[in-house]
């Protein structure tokens, strides 16, 4: 693995999102300069509130949509909505920020000669039919469903990636990011871990969509922002994509029994429509990490949903506002 240079300045698109503002503090406290830019869809500056005062810190609203002339040595492209509440509610947006914004992204990291990550998603092998999921499972999309601009853009993103790579031999690191938890999540954002978490503690009806067999593997926050900077410590030869996951595996309903149990609340589950092409089972084949990172989380489901349940905790605990606006690191 290359050494890694601590005077470098670095982009980081969607830094004021939930997992954008983790990267943004670990890159800032290896001593980067960190250029974070946001156009606030999701994300809020209050997830990156406690970074501003930091001279290697600086915060810019801007679309990626959009063209962007800044000068840094690396880039995190993180910019897109990931929660399928948020991503669903402006579909053709969704898609134009993976699309334009990959393509705008790989023009500057073209133009400065910069080292690009792209943060994949699982959602790119679809509701699959292997299982688990390694990297050479070309994955089982539908492309025209609810969940298509989000799935589709990621994969097309991808291409955009590994055809700069090709044509312009631009050095790429593509992780594709199973569902990651962790404090500043958004209270709103429809997620699973958020949703059972706040409802939990509100003392209302958990709700579980379909019967609550599917399946989903959960990372917590701080293994996963591991991964990705392992990845991007890599040298050119390798590009991925790569997995990056908890490859622990646990149904809906397990989920939230366990979130009940460290609650300790009296919410009651209730059953509720799967929303369309929701995927059965997902669980990632993390050989390729462990092997060429040198990667695995470490941080078990308790323990990372006791120190979420503690965020939202104290989140909620600001009794006189709504979570909304209570939202901050
Ligand atoms: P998030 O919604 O908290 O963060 C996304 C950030 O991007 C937000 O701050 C949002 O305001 C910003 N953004 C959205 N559109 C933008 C645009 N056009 N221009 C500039 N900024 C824009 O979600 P997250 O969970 O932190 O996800 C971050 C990235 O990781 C996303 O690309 C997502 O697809 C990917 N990912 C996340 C997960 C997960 O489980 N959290 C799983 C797979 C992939
Ligand atoms: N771009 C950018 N910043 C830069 C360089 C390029 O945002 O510093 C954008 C620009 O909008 C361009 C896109 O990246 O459309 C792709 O750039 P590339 O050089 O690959 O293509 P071209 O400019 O030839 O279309
Ligand atoms: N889900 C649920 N109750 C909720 C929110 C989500 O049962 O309140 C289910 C959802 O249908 C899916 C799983 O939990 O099967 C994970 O959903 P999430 O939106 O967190 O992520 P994704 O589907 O993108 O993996």
């Amino acid at each position: 693995m290359r050494q890694y240079n601590p005077s470098q300045r670095i982009l980081v698109t969607g830094g004021a999102g939930f997992l954008g503002s983790h990267l943004c503090e670990r890159l800032i406290a290896r001593g980067h300069d960190v250029l974070c830019v946001d156009n606030f869809f999701t994300g809020t500056k209050q997830n990156v509130a406690h970074l501003l005062g930091n001279p290697h810190f600086e915060l810019m609203r801007h679309d990626v949509t959009f063209p962007l002339f800044v000068e840094v040595d690396q880039i995190y492209n993180l910019a897109c909505p990931a929660s399928p509440v948020h991503y669903q509610h402006d579909p053709v947006q969704t898609t134009k920020t993976s699309v334009h914004g990959a393509i705008n992204m790989l023009g500057l990291a073209k133009r400065l000669g910069a080292k690009i990550f792209q943060a994949s998603t699982s959602e790119v092998y679809g509701d699959p039919s292997v299982h688990p999921q390694p990297e050479a499972y070309w994955g089982h999309v539908n492309p025209i469903g609810l969940r298509s601009c989000y799935d589709e853009g990621k994969r097309c993103a991808e291409t955009l990636f590994f055809d700069y790579h090709r044509q312009h031999q631009l050095q790429i690191k593509v992780a594709r990011i199973f569902n990651t938890y962790g404090p500043r999540m958004h209270p709103n954002d429809g997620r699973v871990v958020s949703n059972f978490i706040v409802q939990a503690l509100k003392g209302e009806d958990i709700t579980i969509y379909g019967d609550g067999q599917q399946t989903r593997s959960f990372c917590y926050v701080s293994d996963l922002i591991d991964g990705i900077l392992r990845l991007m410590a890599t040298g050119a030869d390798f590009t991925g994509p790569v997995n990056l996951g908890n490859p622990d595996e646990f149904t809906m309903r397990q989920l939230a029994e366990l979130v009940i149990q460290i609650t300790g609340s009296r919410s009651q589950l209730v059953f509720r429509p799967l929303p369309a092409d929701d995927p059965r089972q997902r669980r990632p084949d993390i050989r390729l990490a462990t092997d060429r990172l040198g990667w695995s989380p470490s941080v078990a489901l308790r323990d990372g949903l006791q120190l979420t349940v503690a965020y939202f905790d104290r989140l909620l605990a600001c009794a006189s506002i709504t979570p909304d606006e209570a939202h901050s690191g």
